[in-house]
């Protein structure tokens, strides 16, 4: 979705991507299949790019520091590193004053039983590293789940959290361009199974001043980290506040909505940043936008849904069907047209 948001602006895109074939591959013609651990690859590659990017967190910290050695990174390897490791991306987000669920560091069992006594009962085990689409996560509900959850999750260096009571999940994106100018984009509702997210719909029902407050979040985070590009806050919308969740280096699957939803998209705008163009506009183009991911099979009827007004329909090119996996999505907007 990046490469074809970067096309019509006249750029080329080139990828480094480990797999062939891939979903980027099918829509351009520049690939470097390598490694991310094959050094003369990744140099080659960074030598013919005027500027890098990249759409996941987990390219290992290595091969972003080598591309940053001899090509412009944005976001720089900063955002990566600190979102590779929870532990550690919570620590940050606490230091700049903003609020997260209690949590407390666990690396071994007798860690985990006393964070359930201090935190708990419930809450979450969710580990340090390589964890997405609630996956690397338990859920715990009260001590006797202790051990079983420290083995599900692999005995492996973790946190343990404390259920947030959230009233609904909500998205802050924003794009920051290289002079540090912000486009804030509109509020997503996140609705989640099984913590893989199912749905996003536009307008969330978030107050004027909940607005600003995610928005400031997302600033405040972005700032910090002299981001260059398209950075998502995942926040909890509780009673008493935002609570901030995760954060997402890239482009975000909550935005996704965007291409058909707003006036620029979150791909184009993260496009426009890295390359130090305008931003954009990130007006709504209708009154009410949903996205909804395909998982798995749901992908075999996706054409069938442009039977409905107003859809559009995503699919990935993703190689192999796999349960809960997202093999694409649609995006529906709403008839009153704004
Ligand atoms: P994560 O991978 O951390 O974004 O978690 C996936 C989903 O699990 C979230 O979007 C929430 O729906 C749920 N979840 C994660 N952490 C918590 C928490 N501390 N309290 C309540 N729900 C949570």
């Amino acid at each position: 979705m990046l490469a074809l948001a970067a096309f019509p602006l006249g750029y080329k895109v080139r990828i480094f991507e480990p797999n062939n074939p891939c979903p980027a591959g099918l829509v351009t013609p520049f690939h470097n299949c390598a490694n991310y651990d094959t050094e003369a690859a990744l140099v080659e590659f960074a030598k013919s790019c005027d500027v890098v990017t990249f759409e996941f967190e987990n390219i290992p910290l290595g091969a972003a520091a080598l591309i940053e050695k001899h090509t412009p990174l944005f976001p720089s390897s900063k955002g990566l590193e600190l979102t590779q490791d929870r532990l550690v991306e919570k620590e940050f987000v606490q230091s700049l004053g903003l609020e997260v669920a209690p949590f407390m560091s666990v690396e071994n069992i007798e860690d985990l039983k006393a964070a359930i006594a201090k935190i708990g009962p419930k809450g979450i085990l969710k580990t340090t590293t390589l964890g997405y689409d609630g996956k690397g996560q338990v859920l715990i509900n009260g001590p006797d789940e202790a051990e079983s959850a420290w083995r599900e999750i692999g005995a492996t260096p973790a946190i343990f959290e404390g259920l947030v009571e959230f009233e609904f999940e909500t998205s802050a994106i924003i794009a920051r361009g290289q002079d540090g100018q912000v486009l804030h984009f509109p509020n997503s509702q996140n609705f989640h199974v099984g913590g893989i997210l199912r749905k996003s719909v536009v307008p969330a029902p978030l107050s004027e001043s909940q607005i600003k407050a995610a928005q400031n979040i997302a600033e405040t985070i972005a700032n910090a980290l002299n981001y260059v590009g398209v950075l998502a806050v995942e926040l909890f919308v509780t009673k008493s506040g935002l609570v901030v969740n995760e954060i997402a280096p890239r482009v975000h699957n909550s935005g996704h909505w965007t291409i058909e939803g707003c006036k620029t998209s979150q791909f184009t705008a993260h496009v426009h940043a890295i390359c130090g163009l305008p931003l954009g506009d990130s007006g709504l183009n209708a009154a009410n936008v949903e996205m909804e991911n395909l998982l798995g099979d749901e992908i075999l009827d996706a054409h069938e849904l442009l039977t409905e007004p107003k859809t559009y329909v995503h699919i990935y090119g993703k190689d192999g069907i796999k349960a809960g996996r997202k093999m694409g999505h649609i995006t529906r907007l709403g008839r009153k047209a704004l």
